[in-house]
Order: C-alpha cells, then sequence, then structure tokens
C-alpha cells in the first residue's frame, strides 16, 4: 500500500470510528419513534385526537409523531431523564420484577422505563382538572410518554445489566468490507433493522414500511387491538408486562447468535425482522389505547372499556 493509499485507509478508519461513537446512546432511532407515533396517531379516536393535537408545541405542526425524538435529543440537557429510557435485568434473568430492576446506575428506585410511563401517564390524567393539571407541564408530558411507550418496547431497552442492553456487545452488520467497523448490537435493534428493512424491502420510504406494518395489524377486536390495547388487570396502562415481553424477546432473539465479533446477516435479519415490525405496532397501538383512555370521553377503545 503506497503513502496516500494508507494514509486514505486511515481516514476511513477515523471517519467509521467516529460514526461509530454517535449512535449507542439514542433510543429506538428517530425512525422507530415516528413510526411507533405515527401508528398510534391512526388508532386515536377524535376526542383523544383533538387534545393531543392542542397540548402540541407549534413545532409539531398538529402531528404526535413528528415529535417523538425529541426527548432523545434533550437527553444531554435534561440529565435526570436519562435513566427513564430503558430497564435492565440482571445478567441472563429473562423475566421483568419491578421492585427488583426499576432503579438507576446509582440504585435510586423509580428511576427506569415502566416507572416513567406510569408517571406521565398519571399527570396526563390530571388533564380535566384544572386545579391539578397546573403543576405539570402536560405537553411535556405527552412527548415523554409517547417516547417512552416506543421504548418499553425496543427489546434491548429491558436487555441485561451487564451488557447494557447490548450497548457492550459489538458485531459486525453485514460485513463486506475487510474496513467494516462493529456495531452495537443495541444500535442495530434502535436503527440498523428498520434501515436496512426500508432499503430491502421497502423503496427507502419509511412511509412505506409504516403502511406494511398497520396492514399487518389485525384489526378485528379479537385479534392484535383487542389484545394488545387493553391489559390483563384493570389498569389503563401496564408498563411491566410490556418490559416483561420486551426481555423475553431480547433472550429469544437479541442475544441469541450475537455474541461479540459476530457477523450478522440475512438469517438473523429476516428472522428478526418481524419482531422489530411487531414491537412498532404494538408500542403503537397501546399509546393509541392509553390516549383515548385518558382523553377520549367515552373511555373507549375497540369496543373495550377502559378503566381509568
Ligand atoms: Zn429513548
Amino acid at each position: 500500500m503506497g503513502k496516500f493509499e494508507f494514509l486514505w485507509a486511515g481516514r476511513v478508519i477515523l471517519l467509521l470510528l467516529l460514526l461509530q461513537l454517535i449512535p449507542g446512546i439514542l433510543g429506538w432511532g428517530k425512525e422507530g419513534h415516528y413510526a411507533t407515533c405515527k401508528i398510534a396517531e391512526a388508532y386515536l379516536t377524535s376526542d383523544a385526537s383533538a387534545v393531543v393535537k392542542s397540548l402540541l408545541p407549534s413545532v409539531a405542526k398538529g402531528n404526535l409523531s413528528n415529535i417523538c425524538s425529541w426527548p432523545d435529543e434533550i437527553r444531554l440537557n435534561y440529565r435526570w431523564s436519562s435513566s427513564l429510557h430503558f430497564c435492565s435485568t440482571p445478567d441472563f434473568r429473562c423475566n421483568y420484577d419491578f421492585k427488583r430492576d426499576c432503579h438507576d446506575t446509582k440504585g435510586q428506585e423509580n428511576r427506569c422505563v415502566t416507572a416513567a410511563i406510569y408517571n406521565y401517564t398519571m399527570q396526563l390524567m390530571t388533564y380535566n382538572d384544572s386545579y391539578s393539571s397546573k403543576r405539570y407541564n402536560l405537553t411535556e408530558a405527552l412527548i415523554f410518554l409517547a417516547h417512552f411507550m416506543g421504548d418499553v418496547h425496543q427489546p434491548l431497552h429491558v436487555g441485561f445489566l451487564g451488557d447494557r442492553g447490548g450497548n457492550t456487545i459489538n458485531v459486525h452488520w453485514y460485513k463486506t468490507h475487510w474496513y467494516q467497523m462493529k456495531y452495537k448490537l443495541h444500535y442495530i435493534w434502535d436503527n440498523l433493522f428498520i434501515e436496512s428493512a426500508m432499503k430491502k424491502l421497502y423503496s427507502n420510504d419509511l412511509g412505506v414500511m409504516i403502511k406494511s406494518i398497520q396492514k399487518n395489524i389485525t384489526d378485528e377486536c379479537s385479534n392484535d387491538l383487542g389484545k394488545w390495547g387493553v391489559c390483563a388487570t384493570i389498569e389503563v396502562i401496564c408498563p411491566g408486562s410490556y418490559a416483561s415481553e420486551s426481555i423475553r424477546f431480547a433472550c429469544k432473539y437479541a442475544y441469541i447468535n450475537a455474541m461479540p465479533g459476530a457477523t450478522l446477516n440475512d438469517d438473523y435479519f429476516y428472522s428478526r425482522l418481524p419482531v422489530v415490525e411487531m414491537r412498532l405496532a404494538q408500542g403503537g397501538v397501546r399509546l393509541a389505547a392509553v390516549l383515548n383512555g385518558i382523553f377520549g370521553s367515552k373511555s373507549l377503545f375497540c369496543n373495550i372499556e377502559i378503566t381509568s
């Protein structure tokens, strides 16, 4: 290799290294959060949709989906919020336990994504109570709730403590050149599944991907909508159940065949993509269900009464 080629290769490697450093600090990527909120918007009742629109800041241009990534963008300014995007289980434990798992890295209790979902749901429930609602910023509560409902459905946002939800597992994603760097497994689940699916299957168009996911949601109330939209208990929202599902999917799909240094390709991608798409759908349907439960005049979702 000549001197100039060597320098050029060095620059490429440096650039790729820098690009590697940027990801890994975010939740579902921008596309994942957009998809979850776009799916939710389609299932809002007219009452709930009107309240949501009235709470949105002007920058959202009337669409919740335009603003759902905001909590990732302000993470460095709102440092207190960074532990609210995820929760972790002890290594190799494939179940979620609120008491055991909902704390930040310093052990402070209730500092995790499921507690945040409860908290912002409770804040939004004060909407019709002019005295209590003044205590909260309901615009922020709505955006945080919409964002965290996405995060809790990303399986590796409820991953193992020891690998920080796949953030310390570095693997190749379709390695085709010797210089291709590794990605964090967490970043692959946040971003690269959706990016690759758009390229391979959906004409590089997120709107086409979302429409395809929506088509797969069986809208008979006895199926997906009815099952996903309500909790097993009378609660309006059950983030503990969503987190339990996530860690089970992480154990069964995300971690399997993704040892450090492995190359993940079509086998891994096509066998896990249905899980990624279903989690985006479930996040959206459940977000709509809870917003309908809070803001809908009849508190109905799919003809099933949600007790609030
Ligand atoms: Zn997040």
